[in-house]
């Protein structure tokens, strides 16, 4: 189907500059040699009246006073925040708007989960399809084996943590929906435990749509964007956190690409093996498909075997599917094509740069406003205003 798409079309576009590259290197190379100017690059863009004015009404206004209201259509006007970034009284009140999101979104899911979230923890956040290239499930590996840290050591100094999962599953996709259930087991456990009090706090939203997204992206202090790189085209989610001053905690990868080269190294969290080093595997394992590193990470690394021997723990499988788990873990330890264990390393000390960052308000509070700041490229009326000008022709 692809290949008819190409050989009708007059424009091909990858949807962010790392996928357009993709598509002109590997998958549709023979194409591109033919004719490479059908390939074209505009990355995706979000509806920033939605996305900021309406689902963050309190910063649009703060914004407003600050700049004036004309980023709402011209969306680089934001830039001028940068004049900001060393105000205490201007970073101190951002700060104090993503305080009352919090709370707005901790009313919601007191209602809808009876779960209590303390606004005062860092509201690290994945919410996007239910897919395993998305890689949810080394999110909820990593939350398990903070737990079971916590158990061991519930005198643990740490940051409060509250991890929130929204996401759904296609009709068909059973591995998807086992991971949806594990993420149930892990909230299940974790919230009713007296013993680490409440340092950790795990939430699903269910029916995770536009309407509530609204609320979670206003609320959001760290953007999980974890995917195997090479695999997500763009996103867009990632788009949404950065406008509202959430932290990416991403692997190179669709436009997180672009992101970090908006906001420079000091204002993201990146993780993980490249792209390219990626297809590359890929390459390696198609060409020798008993070829495996996940043996060697599972059995030599010492943090690495009881993250992932949580799935089978007891503790764990009484509030789950004991099998369905089973299942997840064989996966896991046995083919794990979208190379979990790869990352999962880098993951967890990327996560911790960023928990360690977080304890310094001002700090972040700095990086929160370079994210809005530098946000303007990705204003859907720029995408459009590039489709027109190299792809539609409109007059
Ligand atoms: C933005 C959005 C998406 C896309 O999210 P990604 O993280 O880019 O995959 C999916 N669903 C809803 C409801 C959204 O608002």
């Amino acid at each position: 189907m692809a290949n008819l798409c190409v050989a009708g079309s007059h424009s091909i576009n990858g949807v962010s500059a790392l996928h357009s590259e993709i598509l002109k290197d590997t998958v549709f190379n023979d194409f591109y040699t033919i004719t490479p100017d059908k390939f074209k690059n505009v990355t995706n863009g979000i509806a920033f009246r939605r996305w900021i004015c309406q689902a963050n009404p309190e910063l649009t206004k703060f914004i407003t006073e600050l700049i004036g209201d004309s980023f709402i259509t011209k969306s680089d006007e934001l830039l001028k925040l940068r004049d900001f970034k060393d105000d205490r009284q201007v970073l101190e009140t951002l700060q104090k708007i993503k305080y009352n999101n919090k709370l707005r979104f901790a009313e919601t899911v007191k209602k809808r989960n009876g779960v209590e979230l303390n606004p005062d923890s860092i509201f690290d956040v994945q919410v996007k399809r239910l897919h395993e290239y998305k890689r949810q499930l080394m999110n909820i590996l990593h939350v398990m084996y903070l737990y079971n840290q916590l158990k061991d050591n519930p005198n643990m100094d740490m940051v409060p943590r509250t991890f929130i999962f929204g996401a759904k599953a296609a009709a068909g996709y059973r591995r998807a929906k086992l991971t949806i259930k594990l993420i149930n087991a892990v909230a299940d456990k974790v919230n009713h435990d007296e013993d680490i009090k409440g340092k950790l706090k795990v939430v699903f939203i269910e029916d995770y749509r536009v309407s509530n997204a609204e609320i979670i992206f206003a609320a959001a202090d760290v953007s999980e964007q974890i995917s195997t790189a090479s695999k997500e085209a763009s996103g867009t989610g990632n788009m949404k956190f950065m406008l509202n001053g959430a932290l990416t905690l991403g692997t190179m990868d669709g436009a997180n690409v672009e992101i970090a080269d908006l906001v420079g190294p000091d204002n993201i969290y990146s993780f993980g093996a490249s792209s390219n080093w990626i297809i590359e595997l890929y390459e390696q394992k198609a060409r020798d498909p008993k070829l495996g590193y996940q043996s060697e990470i599972y059995y030599h690394r010492p943090d690495v075997k009881p993250l992932v021997d949580f799935l089978l723990d007891p503790a764990l499988t009484r509030y789950g599917d004991a099998e369905a788990l089973k299942a997840l873990w064989t996966d896991i330890t046995g083919k794990d094509w979208f190379m979990s264990l790869l990352d999962v390393e880098s993951y967890i000390s990327a996560r911790d740069r960023a928990i360690h960052d977080y304890g310094d308000k001002p700090f972040w509070a700095r990086k929160m406003l370079v994210n809005t700041a530098r946000c303007g490229f990705f204003s859907s009326d720029r995408t459009i205003a590039q489709y027109n000008k190299d792809i539609w022709r409109l007059k």
